[in-house]
């Protein structure tokens, strides 16, 4: 079998995803970067429904953690297949004016340095240039990254854009080695992302602007990222998934 390596798949839109994929057939590495109880959870709810499952722990901002992670995934004797670049950080609302720059490097670290390092190591094992028997990609973006986040998080939506730009630019570059690399786009989802800060009622005030008038689930947006990684999307890279009930 291989192996589906979701990064942040101890909640929301990762957890979601790795169990997704579980059942699809593949091995999980579940990544954490703190909760291992968080992260044992979703390897116990995939071993029970008959899948398989590890946990990796990784600051996906670090890169001797990353090298360490793929490392161990090499030790596993399963090759990686799959890629879901998932983990990303959201701090509370703020304007230009408030933003520091330890936060803006912090959320570029987190939601640009960390998917490239990811991309980079998945590439080296899935490459037909390395020996490898290809794989796929899926980047977690956002509809920040279209949409700008006027007043609220300029750092993030900006850092959602670069993720778009890799998408685009990386599955140029290893289209012909096997690998292909999409891209999805939530808008609102239902996850603990929104507990760290924002206005009482924005989750609310938000819903209302959309047009299908709700949020979206992390099943949601699951099934949209084990599609693209599918064999049903064999001729599909390079492609963007908005799943932001029509934003
Ligand atoms: P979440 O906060 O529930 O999950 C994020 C996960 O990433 C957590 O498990 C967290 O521990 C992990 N993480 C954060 N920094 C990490 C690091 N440095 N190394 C390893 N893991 C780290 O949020 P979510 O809503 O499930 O978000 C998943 C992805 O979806 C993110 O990239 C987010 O930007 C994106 N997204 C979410 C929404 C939404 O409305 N929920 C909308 C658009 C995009």
């Amino acid at each position: 079998m291989a192996i589906a390596l979701v990064t942040g798949a101890s909640r929301g839109i990762g957890k979601a995803t790795a169990l997704q994929m579980a059942r699809e057939g593949y091995t999980v590495a579940v990544n954490y970067h703190h909760n291992i109880k968080a992260a044992t959870d979703v390897i116990n709810q995939i071993v029970e429904a008959g899948g398989k499952a590890f946990a990796v722990r990784a600051d996906i901002s670090d890169e001797a953690q990353v090298l360490a992670m793929f490392d161990s995934l090499d030790r596993e004797g399963e090759p990686l297949r799959a890629l879901v670049n998932n983990a990303g950080i959201l701090f509370e609302q703020s304007t230009i004016e408030n933003l520091s720059a330890e936060r803006i490097n912090r959320v570029l670290a987190t939601n640009v340095t960390g998917y490239f390092l990811c991309c980079r190591e998945a590439v080296k094992r899935m490459s037909f240039k390395h020996g490898g028997k290809g794989g796929a990609i899926v980047n977690v973006s956002s509809a920040a990254s279209r949409l700008g986040a006027p007043g609220e998080y300029v750092d993030y939506a900006a850092s959602k854009g670069a993720v778009d730009s890799l998408t685009t630019g990386l599955s140029l570059e290893v289209a012909a080695q096997g690998i292909r690399v999409n891209c999805v786009r939530p808008g609102l989802i239902y996850t603990d992302i929104h507990a760290s800060g924002g206005e009482p009622g924005r989750v609310d005030r938000v819903k209302s602007l959309l047009p299908m008038q709700r949020g979206g689930q992390p099943e949601e947006v699951a099934q949209a990222i084990v599609w693209l990684l599918s064999e049903k999307a064999s001729y599909v890279t390079g492609s963007f998934i908005e799943l932001a009930g029509g934003k």
